[in-house]
């Protein structure tokens, strides 16, 4: 598309209009979760309004509506990935995609001996289930580290593609630092050592243009409430061949073709994995949140971030004390700082009360936080709905209660 009226595109998110503790709202914690533009939020109020019936195989009119959106969002994300519906599982998000693959792919198959790969900087959600695999398998788990700017030690990660490493599991972009990992790449030289791949996209699908095929993985996981759409919806997209492979994870209805007590005879995926009755108003409310970032463009909302971040670094830069941990180039628009004398927990408390939402802690990634030596951080994170005068209301924010604490 052509260019973007940023401006008008803030209107349509309501949440943002209001205040909060009588200061207008400025919200730098798209991270953790997104705001959702009104065609959302009235997409999820149409279905309950119109169309609520469930996905089972029921004949009526309803039911067919249902059915309907819920597989245009598949549709939907699929084109938007550029992968195939086929190979789409829906889930509630990227803590349940990983633990499908943990479970699914990598308990029946991994054994003492093997080793799965992860690096420092992963959230917990792409490190807890690999645990539990390894605690159950024997199987070793190693670490990539990082070098001093948060991007990841790529020599290292090659000298650690051994023989006996199965599995690789890495984020797309960071959550705390902002890291953008060269993840095409990375798979490439993986599948070299016959190393299936895992690519956490919870924080990139919201951010930029993510072709999924071309990143050439195995499997990446997504979640929706990230990326404009509602909290419960997600996905794992998965290689035909390894879908066709794995057992299901959660069993039930809608999930079988055929269910007797000598044995049951499973659908074939993705519906295969999607035992029960999913979160169907979520999911019209995720196609909708695709068709509105497709609409604005990634690419134009990708420069609009990377805009925003520039401004932000430059107004963060002029603050003595202040140091920003994680400085990769072409990094996304996360920043993770800490004030000199001031614990992270109080700076976004008192913000708060100046109306600005950040966080603050240790953003589910405790051995990240323990390589730099810390145990919290404050992060903002943007979305291309915040604005040059959000940051300059920020850093005035941060400034002033900064004084208060010093
Ligand atoms: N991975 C990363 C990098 C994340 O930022 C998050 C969300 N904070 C998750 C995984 C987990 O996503 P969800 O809670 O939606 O399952």
């Amino acid at each position: 598309g052509g260019p973007v009226d940023w401006a008008r595109v803030r209107d349509d998110f309501p949440l943002l209009q209001r205040q909060v503790n009588g200061k207008p709202l400025v919200y730098f914690d798209s991270a953790n979760t997104g705001q959702k533009p009104a065609a959302v939020i009235e997409a999820v109020n149409d279905f309950y309004r119109q169309h609520n019936a469930n996905v089972s195989r029921a004949v009526h009119t309803l039911g067919g509506e249902a059915t309907e959106l819920y597989e245009s969002a598949r549709r939907k994300l699929a084109r938007f990935t550029n992968v195939r519906p086929e190979e789409v599982v829906l889930c509630s998000g990227t803590t349940f995609a990983i633990n499908l693959v943990a479970y699914s792919w990598a308990l029946p198959r991994l054994k003492a001996g093997d080793t799965i790969l992860l690096t420092r900087m992963e959230h917990h959600a792409n490190i807890v289930p690999w645990q539990l695999v390894a605690q159950r398998t024997g199987t070793r788990i190693e670490v990539v580290e990082l070098l001093p700017d948060g991007s990841l030690d790529l020599d290292m990660l090659r000298a650690k593609m051994t023989a006996d490493v199965k599995l690789l599991a890495v984020a797309h972009v960071s959550n705390v630092l902002g890291t953008v990992n060269p993840v095409r790449e990375i798979c490439r030289e993986a599948h070299r050592h016959g190393i299936v791949t895992v690519v956490d996209g919870s924080q990139a699908m919201p951010h930029r243009p993510v072709d999924i095929a071309a990143i050439g993985c195995d499997f990446y996981a997504l979640t929706g409430h990230k990326m404009c759409g509602p909290t419960g919806t997600g996905a794992l997209w998965a290689r035909r061949q390894h879908l066709e492979a794995m057992p299901p994870f959660i069993g039930g209805g809608e999930m079988i073709k055929e269910v007797r007590f000598d044995g049951t005879v499973f659908n074939d995926a993705p519906q295969k994995f999607e035992a029960g009755t999913p979160n169907i108003a979520g999911f019209a409310g995720l196609g909708a949140a695709v068709d509105y970032l497709d609409a604005l463009g990634m690419a134009n909302v990708e420069a609009r971030e990377q805009a925003l971040l520039a401004h932000l670094e430059e107004e963060l830069a002029k603050i003595d004390g202040l140091r920003v941990y994680g400085t990769a180039p072409g990094k996304a628009a996360v920043v993770s700082f800490l004030v000199e004398g001031a614990h992270a927990h109080d700076l976004a408390t008192l913000l708060d009360i100046e109306g600005v939402a950040i966080r603050s802690g240790q953003h589910c990634a405790h051995p990240l936080l323990q390589w730099f030596g810390i145990g919290t951080t404050c992060r903002a994170s943007l979305a291309f709905y915040n604005t040059h005068g959000e940051i300059e209301a920020f850093v005035a924010a941060l400034r002033k209660v900064r004084g208060l604490l010093g």
